[in-house]
């Protein structure tokens, strides 16, 4: 199957979970073994061509399952970055604002320093607010950021002029 195909399988919900927010669920791509392959292959290309970097930083929860298997396919190293209250340990903290809500993440001290370089990894960006928060978190630990990476974007909401590093998904909506 081709990078085309397989992004026809992501499903629009409206409505959900809020009223006026088209929810874009992204499940049945990991229900479609194809559609999943199709999708880390291209994500895997542009990530080797576009980015420097020796650590994906991988947000809850969609971030986990595109950039694990990232990590796995490209044999490159994750960190978690977390709701509030789930890492064991001493974290650092940032709150942001959601299309829909606020909320904070963190990630564990002990996961990043200096030396490291990360590519941030989500499924979606759309006000930007989670992937500037994350871009903060990062650099809260001494690491530098050699930008994001997600599935999609919501264009129309302006997210990636909140962000600070180089950012690039392969749909754009
Ligand atoms: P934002 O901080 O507004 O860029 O929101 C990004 C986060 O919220 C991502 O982790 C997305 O998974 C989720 N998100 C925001 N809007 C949507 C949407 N319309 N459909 C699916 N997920 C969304």
């Amino acid at each position: 199957m081709n990078f085309k195909e397989a992004i026809k399988v992501i499903r629009d919900v409206p409505d959900f979970p809020k009223k006026g927010i088209v929810f874009k669920d992204i499940t049945p791509l990991f229900e479609n073994i194809e559609a999943f392959e199709a999708i880390l292959e291209e994500l895997s290309k542009q990530i080797a061509n576009n980015f420097d970097f020796n650590k994906f930083a991988c947000i809850e929860s969609r971030g986990f399952l595109l950039g694990s298997a990232l990590a796995y396919k490209m044999k490159i190293p994750f960190v978690l970055i977390r709701k509030p209250g789930k890492l064991p340990g001493e974290v650092y903290k940032e709150s942001y604002d959601l299309e829909y809500g606020s909320d904070s993440l963190e990630l564990l001290k002990s996961s990043l320093n200096k030396e490291d370089n990360v590519l941030i990894i989500d499924d979606i960006l759309a006000t930007g607010g989670t992937v500037e928060a994350v871009e903060k978190l990062c650099q809260q630990s001494g690491a530098s950021v050699s930008g994001t990476v997600c599935l999609m974007e919501l264009g129309f909401l302006n997210g990636r002029k909140k962000l600070k590093k180089p950012f690039y998904a392969p749909i754009t909506l």
